[in-house]
């Protein structure tokens, strides 16, 4: 019998584990389908890529994206401890404080700007010191990048070149602008909430982790959450709980879990014929992602990252952590409107010092440049549904990308701010020929076909249990799941829109907001 049980080793269930065990007296499970994150490839910043497909991925496909040529797109998840924070790009951004005021208003009592900043810098170590918009001596150590290689500091005089603004804190007074990302690193490694928030109490007594135990329902008797169903070496096996169940299996899981215990949309529920707990039929619903496309340039000179990797950067790395190999690939970026009225940046560049096609799968020989854009506030929407009601099998993922035509065309004038920008007079000694989408593709039309056919994900989906007080809202401001006590959900699905920007650290603090509201709460 536990006091709390926790669904998912991710970003917010580490945050989880370690903030309700810190008090002695309660015994917690964590749950994870994912195995450890032994191997070197999760701690060495620039091998991210080649965790993709493998054992420690869930590895989805969309369904076809009917504005996308009818393409299925790959989705990696993290299936590991650390979750999705152990595989991704490490870059840290909060988002711009206007979504935040904007879930307030929404309705959601605690969650506008200022609320959420004491939280976000609970979370940190900011390397650069402590200020009114970063934290010391918290567990997730953020860091400038130790390496930087030359074409992104390139990048950056160009944006300025072509009028952005230089901004050295993406996460500070404004968020417009271009320059450098930081990450959550720690001495040239990734720093996951694995490593941040995980590893570090693992000794407590009052902590059980089981990897490799894949939960397969909850256990809700009337409507009340008492336990978790999970499988583990083969065995099914049950965990009862005295307090709550907490859901943090991510945009993906999280919803589907909640389906096949009976909670969600009852019509949809009905047709797999499984016995309806609770009608919500917001459950999955309201899924939104960012949707990226960019631009490939030769590199004239042979100082891209295609040479990383030499014996001396291997004893760079392996002696002094230092060296391309503690790149994020996505060195630099920007944060940009594309009209001067917009209250919040509405494109997000990212920069990438060698050619990264399809998610680093289509491999280019030679010295190359990548410059990708992704649309911040999609205007549409999908959702996450059942395939049947085997835990095991992956439900169907509709993001619905462009469904919306607006966001088609946002797209398309940020493809034309990425050429504008490499044509800058920076990159006159390093700029060859353009590979993607190639000097041929100029008209509206064609660009818009090359969006269609190479478009991908930048990995950030949420919105499927969330947060608000609508008919579609799964938990309320204080994450409990709407109509069973005993049950929250804590991750990224809860948000109840879309941040402008990455989603590692947003998920972080709203498991750090979640902890004391479980706590205030008991
Ligand atoms: C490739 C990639 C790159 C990214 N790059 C960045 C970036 O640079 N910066 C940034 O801010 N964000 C980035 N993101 C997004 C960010 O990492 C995620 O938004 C964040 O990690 C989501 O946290 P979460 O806790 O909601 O889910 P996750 O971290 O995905 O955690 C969910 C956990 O639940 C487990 N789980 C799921 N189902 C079950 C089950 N049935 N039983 C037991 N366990 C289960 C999963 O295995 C996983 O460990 C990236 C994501 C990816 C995939």
């Amino acid at each position: 019998m536990y006091d709390y049980v926790i669904i998912g080793a991710g970003s917010a269930g580490c945050v989880l584990a370690n903030r309700l065990t810190e008090d002695p007296t309660i015994r917690v499970l964590l749950l994870e389908a994912g195995g450890p994150d032994k191997q070197k490839e999760f701690h060495i910043p620039a091998a991210f890529s080649t965790l993709f497909k493998s054992q420690h991925d869930w590895a989805y496909d969309t369904e076809e994206q009917s504005h996308l040529n009818h393409r299925k797109l790959y989705w990696p998840r993290g299936k590991v401890l650390g979750g999705s924070s152990s595989i991704n790009i490490m870059i840290y951004i909060r988002g711009n404080r206007r979504d935040y005021d904007h879930w307030h208003d929404l309705g959601n009592e605690g969650w506008s700007f200022s609320e959420v900043l004491p939280y976000f810098r609970k979370a940190e170590n900011q390397e650069r010191g402590a200020s009114e918009y970063h934290g010391v001596g918290g567990p997730l150590n953020v860091a400038d990048l130790r390496y930087i290689n030359p074409l992104s500091r390139v990048f950056v005089e160009a944006g300025v070149e072509i009028g952005l603004s230089r901004n050295v804190d993406f996460n500070g007074p404004e968020q417009e602008g271009v320059g450098f990302y930081q990450v959550t690193q720690k001495r040239g490694q990734r720093h996951s909430a694995a490593g941040a928030y995980l590893r570090p109490v693992l000794n407590r007594t009052n902590l059980t982790v089981l990897s490799h135990a894949h939960v397969t329902r909850l256990i809700v008797e009337k409507t009340r959450s008492v336990g978790v169903a999970y499988v583990r070496d083969g065995q099914p096996q049950q965990a009862t709980v005295n307090r709550e169940v907490i859901l943090c299996g991510g945009a993906i899981n999280s919803p589907q879990l909640l389906m096949l215990s009976g909670i969600g949309p009852a019509d949809h529920l009905h047709t797999l014929g499984i016995p309806v707990v609770m009608d919500l039929p917001g459950v999955g619903q309201d899924l939104q992602d960012h949707l990226a496309i960019g631009v490939v340039y030769d590199c004239t000179q042979p100082i891209s990252l295609a040479s990383a990797g030499t014996v001396g950067d291997i004893l760079s790395y392996l002696l002094f952590k230092k060296g391309p190999l503690t790149s994020n690939i996505a060195e630099a970026g920007a944060f940009i409107k594309t009209q001067s009225d917009l209250l919040a940046p509405d494109l997000q560049l990212g920069f990438v010092p060698v050619y990264f096609v399809d998610h680093g799968f289509t491999r280019l020989k030679g010295h190359g440049f990548s410059l990708g854009v992704a649309l911040l506030r999609p205007q549409s929407s999908g959702h996450i549904t059942l395939r049947s009601g085997d835990p095991f099998e992956p439900p169907a993922i509709q993001p619905n990308y462009l469904g919306r035509e607006a966001d088609g065309q946002a797209l398309i004038e940020g493809l034309k701010i990425c050429r504008r920008l490499v044509q800058a007079k920076s990159f006159d000694p390093f700029r060859g020929a353009e590979r993607y989408p190639g000097p041929q593709v100029q008209s509206e039309d064609a660009l818009s076909e090359y969006i269609r056919s190479l478009s991908q994900t930048v990995y950030h989906p949420v919105g499927t249990c969330k947060m608000g007080h609508d008919a579609m809202a799964v938990v309320d401001a204080r994450l409990r799941v709407r109509g069973v006590t005993g049950l929250r959900v804590a991750d990224a699905s809860i948000m109840p829109a879309l941040v402008g920007g990455n989603t590692n650290a947003p998920t972080i603090m709203i498991a750090e907001k979640a902890a004391d509201l479980i706590r205030a709460d008991a």
